[in-house]
């Protein structure tokens, strides 16, 4: 969802194909995001609604040591607390911003490239 919000920002003709039925997310993947991540989102002004939703703290690690970035020159000086199925719906309101239509339900089952883009097969034979 960043790559397609990236490319469309970049004005690139852009579209999600997603297997999933919907947004909803089996099972847990990602707990929350690490510093780096949520520069880059500040850095596209949406750093703000993940913030709004999560919890800040000291995540950032090495092995099992836990390490204390709150004295790095970042604003983000911390991580933040917050489930993928969080992430993933606030990320889907930014390409939703970005008009990038997303098609839930179906799959890739292959593509081809040439100079003027790229074709999609789906399974649904589209
Ligand atoms: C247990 C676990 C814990 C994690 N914890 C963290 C964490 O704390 N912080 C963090 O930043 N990251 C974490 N991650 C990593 C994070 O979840 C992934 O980096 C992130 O989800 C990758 O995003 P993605 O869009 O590249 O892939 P995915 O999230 O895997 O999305 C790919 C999507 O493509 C769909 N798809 C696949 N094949 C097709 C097809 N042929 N046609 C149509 N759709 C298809 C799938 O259904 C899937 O929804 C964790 C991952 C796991 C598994």
């Amino acid at each position: 969802m960043v790559l397609a919000g990236e490319l469309a920002l970049a004005g690139v003709d852009v579209a999600i194909v997603e297997r999933r039925a919907n947004q909803d997310l089996p099972g847990t993947r990602a707990g929350g995001l690490q510093s780096r991540t949520i520069e880059v989102f500040d850095q596209r002004g949406i750093a703000d609604r993940f913030l709004a939703e999560g919890q800040v703290a000291q995540v950032a690690g090495f092995a099992v040591t836990r390490l204390d970035i709150s004295d790095l020159p970042t604003r983000h000086n911390y991580g933040l607390g917050l489930w993928q199925k969080h992430i993933e719906r606030l990320l889907a309101g930014w390409v939703a911003e970005l008009k990038v239509p997303v098609y839930y339900g179906n799959e890739v089952t292959g593509f081809s490239q040439d100079d003027t883009g790229v074709d999609v097969q789906l399974a649904d034979g589209r």
